[in-house]
């Protein structure tokens, strides 16, 4: 078992493991036993600033490297990632508290994003543009955005850096991250493997400290160029309103509220079973989990059913113990929401099948009981609000057109789930449906080679793909004119 003595505790500035400037540090704490299981270092705007200098200073120099020695490291990145992979899963289950299955996959998830865009950097072509006048020529040239100031939250605490810090890398950027306040452990030992592949001083850089000074100090200074968060939407609309004055560039990966729709035709009990692993994943508290369940009034029977069956049958506990498929939510609050969340169901008339409370089994941690409810209507706040709980709301339907119109009746637009095998059928869902990702008969759709992101107030911009690249390069045009 880890002690805390094995992990790195320090903030990373210009090539050196630093203290925070003002002696600050953070208890981090294990939501399945409420333990302290290290302290890290936190500090706040000074040690930013000090990191957006290492960062500017280090621009010109990993610019002007080559795209393919910018892949070895890259790409070595990845491979330490893997070796490692059992070390930083443990961490990330220690301080997050997802199953250490979900943390190992998460991990090699997040070194295959390094692979992927190290590979990638190799691509970003430009284009020539036939002129209209054929005593110029035309070009399209790509030029990295700058410094890029990173913030990311707690529930893929390796994962999403990597979907930020890979492609700004292998674009050419130079980098400030940010972890999140509970979960900093597994991102500084995928730190480290980026430090051990031989990245050079200050081209990327860690900070730990409050969010808010952090971001001031990616606003206030000028080479900052780029500011790529993922939040929540209340956050990132903050983010857009405060990027005016220096017409920062951001790319946001904001909150989603993602429907999982179920037509006759599909195969029950698979698709009750997708179901259930997709929302009791992390607990729910994943930014593409289903939290809205349609399914057809022809199976919506059976299906609930067997989801409420294979929902209490999850074994709920301790991440790092075997056989878990659930573990405690991340901290306390997000308990309480949930708890608030059920109560406001009931109060609207909310029928509880399993769940509905936190657990009695646990003297300590963070554990609420995997929940599924029917009898839901649109008053409640478990449709109107991003839930991010353990929490299957399912509603039945019975025509294509009316769960097209309840499905994209939220402000997100994230991700939503189809299950048919029925060509025209998806083929209109996949048209009609308001979402950035959609899942077709496929619970899971997250890989690194393809463009990830949010329509409506889920975002703006991709990850992942050629796009989650082209987020850190500009396009410049060049024309030329030649002599006579
Ligand atoms: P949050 O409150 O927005 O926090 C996200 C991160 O932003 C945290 O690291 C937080 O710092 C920081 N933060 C908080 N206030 C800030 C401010 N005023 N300025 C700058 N940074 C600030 O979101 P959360 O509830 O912790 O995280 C879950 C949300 O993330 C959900 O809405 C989820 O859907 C979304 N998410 C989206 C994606 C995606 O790809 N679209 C992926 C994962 C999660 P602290 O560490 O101090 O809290």
């Amino acid at each position: 078992m880890a002690t805390a003595t094995e992990f790195p505790r320090q903030m990373y500035i210009d090539g050196q493991w630093r203290d925070a400037i003002g002696g600050g540090t953070l208890a981090v704490i294990n939501p399945a036993d409420e333990t302290t299981i290290a302290e890290v270092a936190f500090g706040g705007r000074a040690d930013a600033e000090a990191a957006i200098d290492a960062a500017a200073k280090a621009f010109p120099a990993w610019k002007a490297t080559s795209a393919y020695d910018r892949a070895k490291i890259l790409k070595r990145t990845a491979e330490l990632m893997r070796e490692r992979a059992d070390t930083i899963a443990r961490a990330l289950t220690m301080e997050q508290g997802k199953p250490l299955a979900e943390a190992k996959g998460e991990t090699l998830h997040a070194a295959d994003t390094f692979e992927w865009f190290a590979e990638e950097g190799k691509r970003a072509y430009g284009r020539i543009i036939p002129p209209a006048n054929m005593m110029k020529r035309h070009h399209a040239i790509k030029h990295p955005v700058g410094v890029v100031g990173t913030i990311t939250p707690w529930n893929f605490p390796v994962t999403l850096p990597s979907r930020k810090i890979a492609p700004a890398l292998a674009a050419g950027c130079t980098v400030v991250s940010r972890p999140a306040d509970q979960t900093p452990l597994c991102f500084l030992l995928m730190f480290e493997c980026l430090i051990d592949a031989g990245l050079p001083p200050g081209v990327a850089n860690v900070v730990m400290g409050d969010a808010k000074s952090i971001a001031d100090a990616y606003f206030a200074r000028a080479e900052v160029r780029k500011i790529s968060f993922t939040g929540s939407t209340a956050v990132g609309k903050e983010l857009i309103r405060r990027s005016a004055d220096g017409v920062k560039r951001l790319s946001l990966e904001l909150g989603g509220h993602a429907p999982l729709i179920v037509f006759p035709d599909a195969d029950v009990a698979q698709v009750a079973q997708a179901a259930v692993i997709g929302k009791f994943r992390n607990n729910g508290q994943v930014c593409i989990a289903p939290s809205r369940f349609y399914v057809h009034e022809a199976i919506s029977k059976e299906f609930t059913e067997i989801a409420v069956d294979l929902a209490r049958k999850l074994k709920l506990g301790n991440g790092l113990e075997e056989g878990v498929q659930v573990g405690p939510m991340f901290e306390s609050k997000a308990l309480d929401k949930t708890t608030r969340l059920i109560e406001d169901a009931k109060s609207h008339g909310a029928k509880i099948l399993t769940g509905g409370a936190k657990s009695t089994r646990f003297d300590r941690g963070y554990f609420y009981e995997p929940t599924v409810i029917r009898e839901v209507n649109g008053s409640m706040k478990i449709m109107t609000e991003e839930p991010f709980a353990p929490v299957m709301p399912i509603l039945d339907f019975s025509k294509l057109e009316e769960i097209l119109s309840a499905a994209n009746a939220t402000p997100y637009g994230l991700a939503a789930y189809v299950f048919t095998n029925d060509l025209t059928i998806a083929t209109r869902m996949a048209e009609g449906l308001e979402a950035g990702i959609i899942g077709i008969n496929d619970p899971v759709p997250a890989t690194p080679q393809c463009p990830f992101g949010g329509m409506k107030e889920s975002g703006m911009g991709r990850e992942l793909g050629i796009e989650g690249l082209d987020a850190y390069y500009e396009t410049k045009f060049v024309s030329i004119g030649l002599r006579a």
